[in-house]
């Protein structure tokens, strides 16, 4: 029936045979695609509104000696406002990730130069906790893949390990051929997380220290996006982490993926 949608698995049966197990999950995906279009297209609609508040917020004048509850009042709303644009935005990016049908073969990513962009912005983020950023990167370690995904990928593992690190920490990216593969790492001597949440990490909206988190400005969906932009490059995402020490994000990218190297 071309309108149903199965799963399959074959397990051994008995010394010679194979079993087949087709279960029909035509519901389960209907559902799934209807949650993924509401999402984005709740997420568009949010979008111009926004943008409209934020708008008039930037543009009411506010001298040095208006009511200090209001100063405070205009205040609170715009960060509240970028928060709400930066949500959706990364929604918007994850639905956009999830429905993704880019073939990852066609196009080049140029790895130093992404990485090279991704160091200057996370030399300016968080200035005043003074962290030692250092990237080793592979001069002509390119791969094959979709830009914009990888780039997000990695930028958000970067820029958590900046927010969950506190002042003077230290930061070491990498990205190292193996011979696995190309290998991206971030290794961080931040606060560490407990071992309980760490296959949790990358469900949408699921944080360690929720009041925390909120105040960093993050939305939430940071390894989100990381994991859907792995799977679709066939990698996934690797955290090792020890509590007051440090935590290590990683993942490889396959061989066959490697575009260029001298
Ligand atoms: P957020 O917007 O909250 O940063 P993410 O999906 O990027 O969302 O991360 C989920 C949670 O994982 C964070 O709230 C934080 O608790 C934890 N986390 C992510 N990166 C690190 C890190 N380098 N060190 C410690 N905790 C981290």
């Amino acid at each position: 029936n071309p309108n149903k949608t199965f799963e399959y698995r074959i397990m051994p049966y008995g010394e010679e045979h194979l079993l087949l197990i087709a279960r029909d999950i035509t519901r389960v995906s209907q559902l799934e695609e209807m949650r993924k279009d509401f999402v984005a297209n709740v997420s568009h609609e949010l979008r111009t509104p926004l943008t409209v508040i934020n708008g008039y917020l930037e543009i009411i004048p506010m001298d040095e000696d208006a009511d200090p509850f209001m100063q405070k009042a205009m205040k609170e709303m715009t960060a509240q406002t970028h928060r709400m644009q930066n949500l959706i935005e990364d929604l918007l990016v994850l639905s956009r990730i999830e429905a993704s049908s880019e073939r990852i073969y066609e196009n080049v990513v140029n790895m130093p130069a992404v990485l090279k962009q991704i160091e200057l912005e996370a030399n300016t983020l968080n200035k005043e906790k003074q962290h030692t950023i250092r990237f080793h990167v592979a001069p002509d370690l390119q791969v094959y893949g979709v830009e914009t995904e990888i780039r997000s990928a990695c930028s958000n593992l970067v820029f958590n390990a900046v927010h969950y690190t506190p002042a003077k920490g230290e930061i070491n990216v990498h990205w190292q051929s193996t011979p696995q593969g190309a290998r991206f790492s971030v290794v961080d001597n931040g606060e560490g997380i407990e071992p309980g949440h760490l296959n949790r990490l990358t469900e949408r909206f699921y944080r360690v220290d929720k009041a925390r988190s909120r105040k960093t400005g993050g939305s939430g969906l940071g390894l989100s996006i990381v994991k859907h932009v792995l799977s679709h490059h066939n990698s996934r995402l690797e955290i090792t982490s020890t509590v007051g020490e440090g935590s290590q994000f990683s993942f490889v990218l396959d061989k066959e993926l490697i575009a260029e190297q001298e």
